[in-house]
């Protein structure tokens, strides 16, 4: 079977090697040695200024919004998982869904300003597969209309953008390290600010509000991550190169071997050094995606039809119709893509795949 994606597993040797070590300190969470020690590492390797980790990535969202939503009208996108709005909504603001642009899948800039109200407090834009939001556009309309911008980075570890991490655009930004994703924790997260003052704020309300063991700066929640989890981290950053350098290979061999006069592929922005996150592609309708999907299923090839459903259907959400994102999320699969797929397994997908569409 070959399925849309496989958790990188480390050699079980690394990892009993670093859980060792929270068993020597006896220490299992509250940001122990190992978590400690998977900041400092993450902080080079992605040259950033700073980073929380927690211990998801729907928690930073929904702390950037409490702190930054102030229970009003968020802009946000139709095209994500459903973390995305589901996060506006828990946090009692409101979604106002802004259609994607039909190539690169991100938000639409151009379409940002007429959707603002005086209602608007932030907007809250997915790097779509890793693919980055224009951001300067983004920044633009935010400082015109005193905006705050968060940007659920779920997909963007790794990503570089005029040389720049992604993860210092927006005045927020927030990462998954669930199982699935590139980079990962077993369960996992992580945020991200260039503000100091915003940095605390974050900080503290990521462990609920603590001031020290008895002093409180204000509202809090359970953000933390445990020490078992930092040592899967530590274990699996040993392996980023690898696990990027197949990744690499694997997308190389789709965009050579599909056959794209009948696939539609996303756009990379310009300036955008990618992370091989993800390997979607677009069909001609959605009746060809079904068909393409069957034939995969029946030679045990297991796609995603990622992100679907468009999340302004979601009946919670109370969005319009968003013509560009409910047609692609109605004919988009994202085809298997691991660091242990081999050339055997992909020569498979794209055999099948091509006969199929
Ligand atoms: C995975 C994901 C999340 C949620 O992350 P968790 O770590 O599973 O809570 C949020 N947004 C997007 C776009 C994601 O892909």
């Amino acid at each position: 079977m070959i399925n849309v994606t496989q958790t990188f597993l480390p050699p079980i040797a690394e990892y009993v090697k670093q859980i060792q070590r929270a068993w020597d300190n006896q220490w299992l969470t509250n940001r122990g040695e190992l978590v400690l020690e998977l900041e400092e590492k993450l902080k080079k390797y992605l040259d950033i200024p700073n980073i929380i980790i927690t211990n998801n990535g729907t928690v930073p969202l929904q702390i950037a919004l409490k702190l930054l939503g102030g229970q009003g009208e968020i802009i946000t996108t139709p095209f994500s998982y459903v973390a995305t709005t589901a996060s506006i909504v828990w946090e009692n603001c409101i979604p106002v869904f802004v259609d994607i642009h039909p190539e690169y899948l991100t938000i639409d800039e151009t379409k940002i300003e007429a959707a603002i109200t005086s209602k608007t407090t932030a907007i809250l834009a997915t790097h779509v597969f890793g693919n980055p939001c224009h951001i300067e556009a983004i920044a633009a309309i935010a400082k015109k209309h005193s905006l705050k911008v968060i940007y659920d980075a779920a997909h963007a570890f790794g990503v570089k953008y005029k040389s720049q991490s992604l993860f210092t655009a927006g005045d927020v930004s927030t990462c998954s390290f669930h199982a699935t994703k590139l980079f990962h924790t077993g369960e996992g997260g992580a945020m991200f600010t260039n503000d100091i003052k915003l940095h605390d704020q974050l900080f503290y309300s990521h462990n609920f509000g603590h001031n020290g063991p008895l002093d409180f700066h204000g509202l809090g929640i359970n953000g933390k991550i445990s020490e078992l989890q930092g040592a899967m981290g530590l274990a699996v950053f040993e392996h980023l190169e690898t696990i990027m350098e197949v990744r690499k290979a694997a997308v190389d061999f789709y965009d050579r071997e599909l056959d794209f006069s009948r696939l539609d592929k996303m756009k990379i922005r310009e300036h955008t050094t990618w992370n091989y996150s993800y390997y979607p592609v677009v069909f001609e309708s959605e009746a060809v995606l079904l068909q393409a999907q069957k034939a995969l299923n029946d030679d045990h090839i297991f796609p995603r039809r990622y992100f679907y459903p468009s999340l302004n259907r979601i009946p919670y959400a109370k969005g319009t119709a968003m013509p560009i994102s409910e047609s692609i999320a109605s004919r988009i699969l994202c085809l298997p893509l691991s660091a242990s797929i081999t050339e055997t397994d992909l020569r498979r997908i794209t055999t099948v795949l091509n006969a199929n569409i």
